[in-house]
């Protein structure tokens, strides 16, 4: 039987365009393998956010080279943030690649496909849902627009014809998917936004959870807000990447908002939305970022006691605005002792929040079992184990915390929600 090979690396966006095309190749008949030279179809779905991972697909690229000329007959294909613009120079580059095509778009042998057939064929219980590729902000150290290209949103019939179609499959709990969620829907006829969306999926019967990343403090609506608020299956939890609490630096980054704007959003965010878990993203070292402006970040994640916050150490992406016109000035010594900084001081505010969650009794949609523990996510996206000897997978189980660091939470389970 034919066997098809994905290599997946980056972002949740990539996970789930590699997840829907093994789906096609399992229903076309195809296997998947684990290894490149058992399969008659490769396909590399890339990321370059950072040199690093952009080198890895061209390292991959020149390993699969000799493979491709003994077995001409494979087919090699090529998706993610490499595909950009210039596939003619891609082609140049890399003779061997049969088909190169962009994120969310699909090569001639898929194309006879409904999209409603492109899905995942045993999909988890919690499954990403691309809603938007691509991004029009152009902040100045990333590669993604010029990469992904402008906003496309998807029409909500579609999003909401295949989370029903999701659901009959198994999915309990959806994330929304998009480099900037909040720009969903404006370049759709009606112009919807994500506030339309969430209310439509609200409805659907048997979906339990829905969740949606990344949010763009610049862009996000009070109308948003107020959906998350007012509809029971959207869960009390939100990303909203600050990445500095320096307005200066922020203006270098080209981000658009300021502090202030940004202390406003979360302030209402709790207001109208109790118990609410924010993570953020913040980004160290960022050209000319002096002690003082680090100090300010570091001030800002005190005040406003984040849940989670995804720490980047910056380098210069070649292609960006940075790049071209900044000057990586912050020695390398000294982003990492402001990286040490950060580390410890989240893991001192993640470790208070989750203790306040000791002995008290938390919803968990269960995702997968390791070694002898389940593990599954609360509403408010806490990681959770515990042990059980019954088939607990895809079930919403309330389990008792005994347990908390500031990285997961374990406890006993007291019943389940859905047996
Ligand atoms: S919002 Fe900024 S950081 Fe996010 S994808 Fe767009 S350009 Fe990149």
């Amino acid at each position: 039987m034919s066997q098809y090979y994905i290599w997946t690396i980056g972002c949740q966006m990539n996970k789930a365009e590699s997840e829907r095309l093994g789906s096609f190749f399992e229903q076309a008949g195809y296997q998947p393998t684990a290894t490149a030279e058992e399969a008659s179809i490769i396909v590399l779905n890339s990321c370059v956010v950072r040199q690093s991972a952009e080198n890895r697909i061209i390292n991959k690229l020149s390993a699969l080279k000799s493979l491709k000329k003994a077995r001409p007959d494979l087919t090699l294909a090529v998706t993610g943030c490499l595909v950009n613009s210039e596939v003619n120079q891609l082609r140049e580059s890399f003779p061997q690649v049969d088909y190169f095509f962009k994120p969310g778009d699909y090569p001639p042998w898929l194309e006879k496909a409904e999209s409603g057939q492109i899905l995942p064929h045993h999909p988890p219980p919690s499954t990403f849902v691309p809603i938007i590729q691509g991004c029009n902000n152009f902040c100045a150290y990333c590669i993604v627009p010029y990469r992904r290209g402008q906003e496309r949103s998807r029409a909500i019939e579609d999003i909401a014809c295949e989370v029903k179609e999701l659901v009959n499959r198994g999915v309990k709990e959806v994330t929304l998917l998009g480099q900037n969620v909040d720009s969903y829907g404006h370049d759709l006829p009606d112009k919807a936004d994500l506030a339309d969306l969430l209310k439509e999926l609200n409805n659907i019967n048997g979906l339990a959870r829905i969740r949606f990343l990344t949010n763009h403090p610049k862009d996000m609506s009070p109308r948003l807000i107020e959906a998350v608020a007012c509809l029971d299956k959207v869960c009390e939890q939100i990303s909203l990447p600050i990445q500095s609490g320096d307005n200066d630096i922020l203006k270098a980054m080209r981000r658009g908002y300021t502090v202030e704007h940004y202390r406003r959003l979360t302030t209402e965010i709790r207001h109208k939305i109790p118990g609410v878990a924010l993570s953020t993203d913040v980004i160290i070292g960022f050209p000319s970022e002096s002690e003082v402006q680090f100090q300010q970040t570091a001030n800002l994640l005190s005040e406003l006691r984040f849940d989670k916050v995804h720490i980047a150490v910056y380098s210069p992406r070649p292609g960006t605005f940075a790049a071209r016109k900044l000057e990586d000035n912050v020695p390398l010594i000294e982003k990492r002792e402001r990286l040490n900084k950060i580390e410890q001081l989240q893991e001192k505010i993640a470790g208070e929040i989750n203790a306040q969650l000791l002995d008290k009794t938390v919803e968990v949609l269960v995702e997968r079992r390791e070694k002898d523990k389940w593990q599954g996510r609360t509403r408010s996206d806490k990681l959770v184990f515990f042990s059980n000897k019954g088939n607990c997978l895809g079930q919403l189980v309330k389990i008792r915390i005994e347990k908390t660091s500031p990285w997961s939470l374990q406890g006993k389970a007291e019943s389940n929600n859905n047996n």
